[in-house]
């Protein structure tokens, strides 16, 4: 392990006093092979609860972020653009500069315990990964769902994250006081295409182990089909291999969610997309013309096929056995406008 105090006029340095003071920033990296080539940048932030945009179509107001940048390193991810905040790059930085928020479990403590806040549903996974890697080693999340937990305060979790199963037992715990809500997401379960555009993650059938082990313990967990790649993951025998291996995992629901490309994905995406798939690159031009977002009769014919799928397969309400307050989270809708920068990034994205 490698630490040192960052230098004033380090990129770094820039980049974190623009939002955290640079005093309280010390970088780390770690020589163990799943660390390697990562950088992480353990800071104490100023607050750990963000608002959602007003704007946001999302269905929460609260999130909890504790880390930025993910080493999941998803091509598509949206949430590259926010590392740009940091002067980070939003390529291969995002992947490999790690922010970490060491106090947010004390914060949040903090925060659930002020007199201002009314025990409003907090959503997390919604910007980045909180059960990436880093998770491995900083072991944020115990804390911060053992402050969820003693505050009776509802929640939900999105991940890729095989990392989650370790707290079972602390949702479990909360799960008894409040409710929790529990997805994951898979795209699509093609291992070729995986490797190349989610090659930090864990393996599209490692993710279905997680539903099927919360499942196993009475814990009704929802996937998020997504994304669903244009050309790449679309055909009917690819949607049809998902949704039944997401059915066989015993998913309580599936809700697919076609690729957007906003600024700072899109770029990297599109970049990706030319060194892997040439042929494809002047389809997704014609797709995308219009911006971020596939058309809607594209985006309605996916839902339409999964949606089929998914009665064919019978994925639907869990059954009896499920504790009364946990299920799965509800998965977030596309966003239709992306909101002014903000300090914090409260950009949502799907992962
Ligand atoms: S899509 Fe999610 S898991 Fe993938 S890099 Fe982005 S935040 Fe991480």
């Amino acid at each position: 392990m490698r630490w040192e105090n960052l230098s004033p006029d380090s990129e770094h340095s820039r980049a974190d006093a623009a939002l955290f003071g640079a005093e309280a920033v010390t970088t780390r990296t770690f020589d163990t092979p799943e660390f390697r080539g990562i950088t992480f940048h353990e800071i104490r932030a100023r607050s750990i609860v963000n608002r959602v945009p007003g704007a946001s179509r999302m269905p929460f107001e609260w999130t909890v972020n504790p880390y930025r940048g993910c080493s999941h390193a998803c091509v598509y991810c949206f949430a590259r653009k926010t590392h740009g905040y940091l002067d980070l790059d939003t390529g291969l930085g995002f992947d490999s500069q790690i922010v970490v928020k060491t106090n947010a479990p004390e914060l949040l403590r903090h925060r659930l315990a002020s007199r201002g806040w009314r025990g409003e549903h907090i959503a997390m996974g919604t910007n980045v990964d909180c059960y990436q890697r880093a998770e491995g080693r900083y072991r944020l999340m115990p804390g911060i769902l053992a402050a969820l937990r003693d505050h009776a305060n509802p929640f939900s979790i999105l991940t890729k994250g095989t990392l989650i199963l370790r707290d079972l037992p602390l949702l479990r715990q909360a799960a008894e006081v409040t409710d929790v809500g529990v997805s994951v997401s898979v795209g699509f379960t093609d291992e070729e295409l995986w490797r190349t555009v989610e090659p930090g993650t864990p393996a599209p059938e490692r993710r279905l182990e997680v539903v099927r082990t919360f499942a196993g313990h009475g814990i009704g967990c929802g996937v998020l089909m997504a994304p669903v790649i244009p050309f790449l993951s679309d055909r009917p025998e690819q949607l049809r291999a998902a949704v039944r291996a997401i059915a066989a995992s015993g998913a309580t629901s599936v809700t697919p969610l076609v690729l957007h490309l906003r600024p700072g994905a899109r770029e990297w995406f599109m970049s990706w997309l030319g060194r892997h798939h040439p042929h494809l690159v002047d389809r997704y031009l014609r797709l995308y013309a219009d911006g971020a977002y596939a058309p809607k009769w594209y985006q309605r014919r996916v839902t339409r096929q999964v949606h089929e799928l998914a009665r064919e397969y019978g994925i639907g309400p869990a059954g009896p056995g499920m504790p009364r307050r946990i299920r799965a989270a509800e998965p977030a809708e596309p966003v239709g406008s992306s909101p002014a920068e903000p300090a914090e990034p409260t950009q949502l994205t799907l992962l």
